[in-house]
């Protein structure tokens, strides 16, 4: 037998672009979880972010934060329970992919007299509501930083491209995305999703077929690893090319109708 897994991003793809809402996706979500097919939401944001969202769409997998810098697992899930070797975080098992924050403060605090740039941790919460327009609820969540640091770059092109290389040196780099330049450990969403995809395949001792859904530039490394790659239609910008893959199907409808959509046919498709 084959089983499914899912590895979804969350913002314009399972979550509405305008009103971050996944009312549309709801009912699939219930059959997923009726039909025990694990649906890991693979994500740029902080675990604090990820808490209230998960209740709110009653989520109750694993999921990927900060850009693929971890994987939590509640710890009373089978695959948790499976996991006792991993470090807790509250009621969670995970499993990071390089190195904390505390470590990458330390680099930059050093970095900052040779280049121009603020990080989140040089920002307080209202100037966070200035620059990204969030509440001031999510603001305080998303500062909440485990394993990442958003930078504003306020130096050259130039002087980006040297502080990619030094980053290198330490086994850092830096991920563009939105208004900041994310400085990370050696990690991506698809390499998380590889990972936790080999998990369930021990645990279940069966073929994994990996169905990826995402909308964005940073989805498409996750899209290129699927076995069912789906770009999710947005109503902000053009769906990105997957290069290497033929096979990407691209959703006639956006956010979360498209991911619903997706998702019922690849359950039509392979009998489940
Ligand atoms: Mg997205």
């Amino acid at each position: 037998m084959t089983r499914l897994l899912i590895s979804t991003d969350l913002d314009g793809t399972l979550l509405n672009h305008h009103d971050y809402s996944a009312a549309a996706a709801e009912p699939m979500l219930q059959k997923l979880r009726s039909l025990e097919v694990p649906c890991v939401l693979n994500t740029s944001k902080t675990f604090a972010e990820l808490e209230p969202l998960r209740r709110r769409l009653g989520h109750r997998d694993a999921f990927i934060v900060e850009n693929g810098a971890a994987v939590c697992i509640p710890s009373d899930d089978p695959l948790g329970v499976s996991m006792t070797p991993l470090p807790r975080m509250g009621n969670y098992r995970y499993q990071s992919f390089g190195p904390d924050r505390t470590a990458i403060l330390a680099l930059l605090k050093k970095l900052s007299g040779r280049f121009r740039f603020r990080g989140f941790s040089d920002l307080s919460v209202d100037d966070l509501i200035a620059c990204t327009g969030l509440d001031a609820a999510s603001a305080t969540l998303a500062m909440q930083r485990q394993f990442t640091e958003p930078l504003i770059w306020e130096d050259s092109d130039d002087a980006l491209a040297e502080f990619a290389e030094t980053l290198a040196g330490h086994q850092l780099q830096i991920q563009r995305g939105g208004r900041f330049v994310h400085v990370m450990g050696l990690c991506d969403k698809a390499e998380a999703m590889r990972w936790i995809a080999r998990q369930y395949q021990s645990l279940w001792d069966e073929k994994v077929i990996v169905m990826a859904l995402g909308d964005g530039e940073n989805d498409i490394g996750m899209l290129q690893q699927a076995d069912i790659p789906v770009v999710v239609r947005s109503p902000a910008h053009e769906p990105p090319p997957v290069p290497g893959r033929s096979d990407v199907r691209i959703t006639e409808r956006e956010g979360p109708e498209g991911w619903y959509d997706a998702v019922g046919e690849a359950l039509q498709r392979l009998g489940l």
